[in-house]
């Protein structure tokens, strides 16, 4: 029988802090309940919302249907061979401990993407990424209840489609996957170590002081700049980045370089990738405020809730500023969390 709560408080379940009840909620601690609660939502003809962290998503005040929190825990280590170390991570346990229990077993490769808020399950739906790693340079599967089909099976990287915070569950496949597993390929080499972004090379080697980098100086560097810059849920509602970097090709890349020569981009494959916070601070909403939420003052990429803020209230200043950057830039920004519903 399973244990459905009606009218269940979402507010301290998103990062952004946003009053919101979910008229039927349930946890989900074991795969072997998922056939079920599918087959409550198709009998009430509920819709079914995930939730994990609920670090990435924009939350109405009243969410239909059924909130199914990602709680299952555990994980497991398999030395592969010599250097290559396979981790399974249960859906429901924390991004960030799993970071740090992979570096303590001597198993690296996730180092960058410390201090990211949320869960293991989550992690694959935006394929998230920091400081020049993306969860799929160092991902070997995922496994899945398959909705449609009705049975657990495991997914290659490639057939998940990842792109730039993309993936198909996020995208062609949206509702149809409910992760439950995720394995990591990882690697006991300490030395093959992504420092391409200055600022973290700069930080690790101020930690390293003069010895060979290690994946744990990368690791304090990243929560070092991290806490720096960006704000702690716990004490102001944010959802991190809130617009994707756009993507524009040369001839545009160069025509807005000459008439905004400070203008941040990167070579990206054959485009050219604009630092979407660059673009904001120009409009000037660095630190701007509308109603109740805002931008933040020490990164523009991030809008926050100033307390008492709502979905109607991000929607007004999202909509504010990706119309200021398309008038001045000629560039559209996309929204990088979900709106529900
Ligand atoms: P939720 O917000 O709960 O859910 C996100 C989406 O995934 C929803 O659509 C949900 O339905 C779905 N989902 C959740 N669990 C599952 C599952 N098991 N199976 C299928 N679907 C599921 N992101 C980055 O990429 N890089 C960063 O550096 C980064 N920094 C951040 C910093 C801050 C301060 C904050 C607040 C956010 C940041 N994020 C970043 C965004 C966010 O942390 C990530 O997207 C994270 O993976 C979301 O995890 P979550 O468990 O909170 O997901
Ligand atoms: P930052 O290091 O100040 O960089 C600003 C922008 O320039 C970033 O958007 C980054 O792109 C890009 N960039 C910088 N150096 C680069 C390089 N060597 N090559 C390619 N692109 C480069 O950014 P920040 O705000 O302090 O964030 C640090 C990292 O954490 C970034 O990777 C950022 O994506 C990640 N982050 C993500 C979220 C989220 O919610 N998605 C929230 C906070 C931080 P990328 O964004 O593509 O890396």
């Amino acid at each position: 029988m399973l244990r459905v709560q009606q009218q269940h408080s979402l507010t301290h379940l998103n990062s952004f802090g946003f009053q919101s009840v979910a008229e039927y909620f349930f946890e989900i601690q074991n795969s072997t309940e998922l056939p079920d609660l599918l087959t409550y939502c198709r009998q009430l003809k509920l819709p079914l919302l995930l939730l994990g962290g609920g670090s990435n998503v924009i939350l109405s005040d009243r969410i239909p249907g059924v909130v199914a929190l990602m709680a299952m825990k555990g994980q497991q280590i398999e030395f592969h061979d010599l250097h290559r170390v396979l981790l399974t991570v249960a859906a429901g346990e924390s991004w960030h401990e799993t970071v740090k229990y992979s570096l303590e077993q001597g198993c690296f490769g996730l180092e960058n993407l410390a201090l990211i808020p949320g869960t293991v399950g989550a992690a694959p739906v935006q394929n998230i990424g920091a400081y020049g790693v993306e969860l799929k340079d160092r991902l070997s599967r995922v496994e899945v209840f398959d909705t449609q089909e009705q049975v657990m099976r495991w997914l290659s990287p490639s057939e998940c489609h990842f792109g730039y915070r993309e993936s198909i569950f996020k995208s062609i496949e949206a509702g149809r996957f409910i992760i439950t597993q995720v394995e990591f390929s990882l690697t006991t080499h300490s030395d093959q170590l992504n420092l391409e972004y200055q600022a973290l090379r700069e930080t690790s080697e101020k930690y390293a002081a003069g010895d060979p980098i290690t994946p744990l100086h990368v690791f304090d560097a990243v929560c070092y700049l991290r806490q720096q810059k960006l704000p702690n849920p716990a004490d102001i509602g944010n959802a991190g980045s809130f617009f994707k970097n756009p993507r524009v090709n040369l001839q545009e890349y160069l025509q807005l370089k000459e008439s905004f020569p400070d203008l941040v981009g990167f070579a990206d494959g054959d485009a050219y990738k604009l630092a979407a916070g660059w673009l904001i601070e120009a409009c000037g909403w660095k630190g701007k405020r509308l109603e109740s939420v805002g931008v933040y003052e020490k990164q523009a990429l991030v809008l926050v809730n100033r307390g008492g803020g709502n979905r109607q209230q991000i929607e007004r200043i999202a909509s504010a500023i990706q119309h200021d950057v398309e008038q001045r830039f000629a560039v559209r920004l996309e929204v990088e969390p979900r709106y529900y519903p």
